[in-house]
């Protein structure tokens, strides 16, 4: 039996580099609100993203929660279907109406010439996703938000460490959250943050995120507890000492990908423009509707193989049952958005992912593609396995 290939895994340093940060907090007794290392962490994270202010989460999905409340965005918020499921949520948590915009199908991103057509008297923000980490088209965006007196709130939580022309992609628009839940580029087993251009927003995210407590005795916004503890925080530094040479990983294995599809007629593989520093947090492929097999035949292929990939992102917010009432939400109405959601497949990839698990993954696609691997020059050229 072949062993698991989940569609990632968590980056893990050695637990010998975590262990003297367990001893410094048992010694400490400091285990959460603001600590050593939480300190630490703010500060090493935004020096290492090229952001000037940065506040550390419990989770991705209550740093945006908490971004919203911050801005007191009200009415409705012009959104992606093609995400995960907080992104909408989160809206709904703060009593917001998402709108629902089609995508661009080059980037799988809120398609700005989208957006202008569906901005009401009650629409007060635009709340985009870098999906899979590819950068929105911020420039086009913020230049609508300008336009229209909107908010722009990017749900950045696949773009840790994305650049675009030298410049973190975090630093656009009005506040950039980052998750940092296990399955993402960077994790602090659970965690996220919020990026944000002036120390007077930080101030009173922080409130905000410690139940509005200014001081012992001073409350002065409904906040929530959102705070992100000492363990987590501890866990961060280390894992920021391992990021680099796992971003120089994910980078290699996306071009072996990238090499080994091109022989496969009928998938294609998405790329970032050459001015961007990507991430590859994601490996999608896009099944052609002329492929040999179905997108969820292959994705049934490869489990039968014991290979779980994720069709990210199937179904469509939209199609939920607590959105799919909204006149955005409509069938038809995000056309671009229901033909990626029914041909996109994401491959494994991380970190550590093994040249011959990575074959395996390849193997199954060329099988499907009616392609035998004795004829692969790939395989012989090279000498390796892809
Ligand atoms: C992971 C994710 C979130 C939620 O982050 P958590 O840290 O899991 O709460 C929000 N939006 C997107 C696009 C995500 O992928």
């Amino acid at each position: 039996m072949n062993k698991n290939i989940f569609v990632t895994s968590p980056l893990l340093p050695p637990l010998e580099e975590f262990t003297p940060y367990l001893e410094k907090i048992w010694e400490n007794r400091y285990l959460t609100n603001g600590g050593t290392f939480h300190q630490q962490l703010e500060s090493a994270l935004a020096e290492y993203l090229g952001v000037s202010h940065l506040c550390l989460f419990s989770n991705g999905t209550l740093a945006l929660l908490t971004a919203l409340q911050a801005l007191r965005i009200s009415g409705e918020v012009i959104t992606t279907p093609y995400s995960f499921v907080a992104t909408s949520h989160t809206l709904l948590w703060n009593g917001l109406t998402p709108v629902f915009a089609d995508i661009d199908p080059i980037t799988c991103n809120i398609d700005p010439a989208k957006i202008e057509a569906l901005i009401t008297p009650q629409t007060t923000a635009i709340l985009p996703v870098h999906c899979y980490g590819i950068p929105c088209n911020v420039d086009k965006i913020q230049s609508i938000a300008d336009a229209w007196g909107l908010k722009v709130i990017y749900d950045a939580a696949h773009a840790f460490g994305v650049k675009k022309d030298g410049e973190s992609i975090l630093r656009c628009g009005d506040l950039s959250i980052l998750s940092f839940h296990a399955t993402k580029v960077f994790n602090t087993f659970e965690g996220g943050a919020i990026i944000c251009p002036d120390a007077r927003m930080k101030a009173r995210i922080d409130y905000l995120k410690n139940f509005g407590f200014a001081d012992e005795t001073t409350v002065v916004a409904p906040g929530i507890n959102a705070k992100m503890n000492e363990v987590q925080a501890a866990f961060g530094l280390v894992q920021l000492n391992h990021i680099d040479a796992a971003l120089a990983q994910r980078a290699a294995i996306h071009q072996r990908y990238c090499d080994a599809l091109e022989t496969i007629p009928g998938l294609s593989v998405f790329n970032a423009p050459a001015n961007v520093e990507w991430n590859h947090a994601y490996f999608p492929v896009l099944v052609a509707p002329d492929f040999p097999v179905s997108r969820d035949a292959l994705y049934d292929a490869l489990k039968a193989e014991n290979i779980y990939s994720r069709r990210y992102f199937y179904p469509l917010i939209s199609s939920f049952s607590m959105y799919r009432h909204l006149p955005s939400a409509q069938p038809g109405r995000m056309p671009v958005a229901e033909d990626i959601a029914a041909r996109i497949l994401c491959l494994p990839i991380y970190p550590d992912l093994t040249h011959e698990d990575q074959y395996r993954v390849v193997a199954v696609l060329r099988q499907a593609a009616h392609i035998s691997c004795a004829s692969d020059p790939a395989v012989h050229s090279t000498g390796h396995t892809l």
